[in-house]
């Protein structure tokens, strides 16, 4: 008991103390990060030496994310400096959006005009929306925070998390799977407050896999609908954790991510009633879209957001009824290995993914789609943070202050999405697969406001 009470002491004074190093006359007084989520978090340093401080960079990490960021804030070189730079999650140029729950480390460097240096050590940050009175139910492998609602409430979206999770990752094998931040936003507005600038109107619930977090618009009179959205998340991020990383990601088409999403919301499989409208309208009407066109990202637009959940839920549900899990399984195992999308399918099925868009189609009793990819309509990349993997990352110009990461950023005249007067399907977002029954819950109609999304 002693023991710890003196030890509790100790942490406290070193936490207070200076943080100096022996080699080097500079003196670190005080260090931190201040949160203003979701406009910014500011990093924080007053330092001194022996001779006037005439550079201080820092550099910023967050986990899941290899490579660092690294701004050198403008400054009078002194002997003691107050120094600071602002992160700006509105800005590309200047940090740029992360969500909440994202953690990280950073570090400062400094200089003096005598040629000392001294780096920090490595601190931890947590991007925290403080906005909000958030109540949490944790274990070591999902947290949940939401704050408007029930305790039965909250305790349903965590129990379907913790259940979905065990399930993906024992369907998935995958034995390390990160710790998984989930936040519900019960307000439409303030959902869309707190995602990344340029999201779509129609984004119900978004998955960033590098950062392990989930962030999912559910008012508490949605539950069903949200327990729903819940398993489709889940099952994206546990996907994500089996492909991890650049190779894995570029591999997999997007539409078999979300077709799996879309397939793994019920125990039974069926269809999402938000999508199924516009998808039989689609198969009526010979309207589908091309599967070459879903590879990268989803429409823009609320309606062909919609087919395009549903085409590829049909997709994928096809595949799995037609051929088996194994041979699904063993697709997602190539896509892990970086075999990338027609030759994965090719080596575990047998024929591309035009050949498979055919005979989907020919189940479905549509005409046969001329096979022509230079007459294929695709939808141009366009590099926003919408799709939060990091499919369309580029490399950063290293003039300083710089990045050294890489975040896509969004073009100077990508359009703000208008609101919309009509009422979007809700979409769910994320990513992933599965093959297998969950826990049994009815499916409630769902109407939103405004919105759903994808991951
Ligand atoms: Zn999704």
């Amino acid at each position: 008991m002693r023991f710890g009470i003196f030890c509790t002491l100790v942490l406290l004074a070193l936490s207070f103390a200076p943080v100096t190093r022996a080699q080097s006359p500079i003196v670190v007084e005080s260090q931190s990060v201040e949160m203003d989520f979701p406009d910014a978090m500011r990093f924080v340093l007053r330092a001194s030496s022996v001779a006037p401080i005439q550079l201080a960079r820092v550099t910023v990490w967050q986990r899941g994310v290899a490579l660092g960021s690294r701004y050198t804030p403008a400054f009078t070189p002194k002997e003691n400096i107050s120094v600071s730079f602002n992160w700006n999650f509105q800005a590309f140029s200047s940090g740029g959006y992360l969500p909440p729950g994202t953690h990280g480390e950073y570090t400062w460097h400094l200089e003096d005009s005598a040629g000392n240096s001294y780096d920090t050590p490595r601190q931890s940050y947590i991007v925290q929306d403080k906005t909000k009175n958030w109540r949490i139910l944790a274990n070591k492998d999902v947290r949940v925070s939401w704050y408007k609602g029930s305790d039965v409430f909250g305790e349903a979206i965590f129990g379907r998390a913790i259940v979905a999770r065990e399930f993906f990752a024992r369907e998935l094998e995958i034995e390390n799977v990160e710790p998984l931040e989930i936040f519900v936003y019960a307000d439409t507005r303030e959902f869309f407050e707190a995602l990344p600038p340029f999201s779509a109107e129609w984004t119900g619930g978004r998955m960033f896999p590098e950062y392990g977090v989930i962030m999912m618009n559910i008012a508490p009179e949605n539950v069903e609908w949200g327990l729903r959205a819940t398993s489709h998340e889940l099952s994206h991020a546990i996907l994500h954790s089996k492909i991890r990383g650049t190779i894995g990601q570029l591999a997999m088409p997007h539409w078999v991510d979300e077709g799996l999403a879309v397939y793994n919301e019920t125990d039974d499989h069926a269809p999402d009633e938000h999508f199924d409208e516009a998808f039989t309208d689609a198969v009526r009407r010979n309207t589908l879209i091309p599967l070459r066109a879903l590879q990268q990202r989803f429409p823009d637009s609320s309606d062909q957001a919609q087919l395009a959940y549903g085409q590829s839920y049909s997709v994928v549900k096809f595949m799995i009824d037609q051929y088996g899990r194994e041979k699904f399984a063993a697709l997602l195992n190539a896509y892990q290995q970086g075999v990338p999308g027609d030759t994965a399918l090719r080596q575990v099925y047998g024929f591309t993914q035009d050949e498979l868009e055919n005979s989907w189609r020919t189940s479905l009793g549509v005409p046969l789609r001329e096979i022509s990819s230079a007459r294929l309509p695709t939808i141009a990349p366009r590099p926003t943070y919408e799709v939060s993997s990091s499919l369309n990352n580029t490399p950063a110009p290293t003039v300083e202050p710089t990045r050294v990461s890489v975040v896509q950023s969004p073009p100077p005249d990508a359009p703000t999405p208008a609101p919309s007067q009509s009422v979007p399907a809700n979409a769910l977002c994320g990513a992933v697969l599965a093959l297998g029954g969950l826990v049994t819950f009815s499916f409630l109609k769902r109407r939103r406001a405004f919105s759903g999304g994808q991951d």
